[in-house]
């Protein structure tokens, strides 16, 4: 299937997540995502076939080719319901019914695919793609996989007939138009929320980007990823009004006042970026962020606030400091530099000597991130294999932008809610465990927590004031 989903820099993105995670190069990755999956629904199975059209959407961005109609060399088929297997390939099945849905390596659907709030489809596409992706390169991902894997609704702690019922969001922030920022408007197309959505990002579309910002295609490389997002979604929420802000959430007018922040989405791409974000006193954080692969973090907070905060779950780790080193000598600038997370006019000149075809005035302003993840996807830095910095597959980004979809939810709705936690951990490979939602207390050492003014303040601004309706 021809797509306007899939570049070569996005296919590169994928083929170097895919390295790392299996320890081959590059090259050897890029032949095993020369992948053909085949999604078969039976036609008097409505809501299978929406489900087909979930999980084509998201492994189109991953894999060279998703089709619907009979392709040869077909190298896994995903089988949904009652629908029967029309090739040899290994066969992933799919069956969905009220409260959960089984995906398993054997048949395991007895009934046409059973109705359930589409965000749990979707949270279900999401696990299909990654034990898709896992039987079709081979079943060497050291995640391993779960199979069956069963996805009960339940487990989300949200009654389900109360998931797509209205939630008012108030006057809300999203920080970050990247992957989690189009994951959650993906997710929350299948919801009902209503308000003011101010998507605030500095940064363009690459086309590398494709690979996991799930509304973009290739018309919007080069363009504003805030503007273009809302340009995108909008349509799908009559309810919701979307603000493009195309700058970076500390520079926005309104920073200068007191409080300004009620609710803050963070859905931006590095640890780094989430502390310099807490530094903004946010009185709710609706946060969610992908390790790699690996696993997907929620985490929520409302202040006056006597547990974890953003710095405080992602304080400044090992890997964060390594990743910060590489960037550094790689791109021929200071380690102090790369930590001011923006591209200098001076180290855009420092950059430009090292890498001749890149322009100072393009890249002045940018993110250090952003651009050490263009020049590694474009093959302009060989050396990196063990310290690149991986993006996520599109169906890792769309289920932390689900979960987070859900935590407003779970939050701001009305109805039965488990709340009792800030935190939650899940790995896309594995069945989501209840069990793991923790309630994470403040970390000694945390750059908010323990600087008594930045408390007290957040004190000030936020006590007595009821942020959930705001
Ligand atoms: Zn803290």
């Amino acid at each position: 299937m021809a797509s306007n989903k899939v570049t070569t820099e996005s296919h590169n993105e994928n083929a170097i997540t895919l390295a790392a995670a299996l320890g081959l190069s590059q090259e050897q990755a890029s032949k095993l995502l020369n992948l053909t999956v085949l999604v078969t629904a039976h036609e008097g199975d409505p809501i299978g076939l929406q489900f087909a059209q979930e999980v084509s959407d998201l492994l189109v961005r991953t894999v060279d080719t998703v089709a619907s109609t009979y392709v040869e060399h077909t190298n896994v088929e995903i089988v949904i319901g009652v629908a029967k297997p029309r090739t040899n390939a290994t066969a992933i099945y799919v069956s969905l019914d009220e409260q959960r849905a089984v995906i398993s390596s054997h048949p395991c659907a007895t009934s046409a695919s059973q109705y359930a709030p589409k965000i749990f489809h979707l949270i279900a596409a999401c696990y299909t793609s990654a034990m898709s992706l896992y039987f079709a390169t081979g079943s060497q991902l050291p995640s391993g996989i779960q199979d069956p894997l069963k996805i009960i609704f339940a487990d989300f702690g949200i009654d389900p007939a109360s998931v797509e019922q209205p939630v008012d969001i108030g006057h809300a922030y999203l920080a970050g138009a990247g992957a989690i920022g189009n994951g959650l408007l993906w997710a929350a197309r299948h919801l009902n929320f209503y308000g003011q959505l101010e998507i605030v990002d500095d940064d363009d579309v690459s086309s590398g980007n494709l690979n996991r910002q799930v509304w973009f295609d290739t018309d919007d490389i080069g363009q504003p990823k805030a503007a273009r997002l809302v340009k995108r979604a909008q349509n799908a929420f009559p309810n919701l009004k979307l603000v493009p802000r195309q700058q970076r959430l500390q520079d926005l007018q309104e920073h200068n006042h007191d409080a300004w922040l009620a609710r803050l989405i963070v859905a931006v791409d590095s640890r780094r970026a989430r502390r310099s974000l807490q530094r903004e006193i946010p009185g709710e954080v609706f946060d969610a962020s992908t390790t790699d692969i690996r696993e997907v973090v929620v985490h929520y907070h409302k202040q006056p606030n006597l547990y974890a905060c953003l710095s405080c779950i992602y304080e400044q780790d090992e890997e964060e400091t390594t990743r910060e080193r590489h960037i550094a000598d790689h791109l021929g600038v200071s380690i102090e530099e790369v930590k001011t997370e923006r591209i200098s006019d001076a180290s855009a000149e420092a950059i430009v000597r090292r890498f001749p075809k890149l322009s100072g005035a393009a890249i002045a302003g940018t993110a250090y991130d952003s651009l050490f993840k263009t020049l590694c996807a474009e093959g302009e830095l060989k050396d990196v294999s063990d310290n690149r910095v991986v993006a996520p597959f599109s169906f890792v980004s769309v289920l932390a932008g689900s979960l987070l979809a859900l935590e407003l939810v779970r939050r701001l709705g009305h109805g039965h809610r488990d709340t009792g936690f800030n935190y939650w951990r899940l790995s896309p490979w594995h069945e989501p465990l209840p069990r793991r939602r923790a309630l994470r207390p403040k970390q000694s050492n945390c750059e908010f927590c323990d600087e008594p003014i930045l408390v007290k303040l957040a004190t000030r601004f936020w006590e007595n004031k009821e942020t959930s309706r705001a």
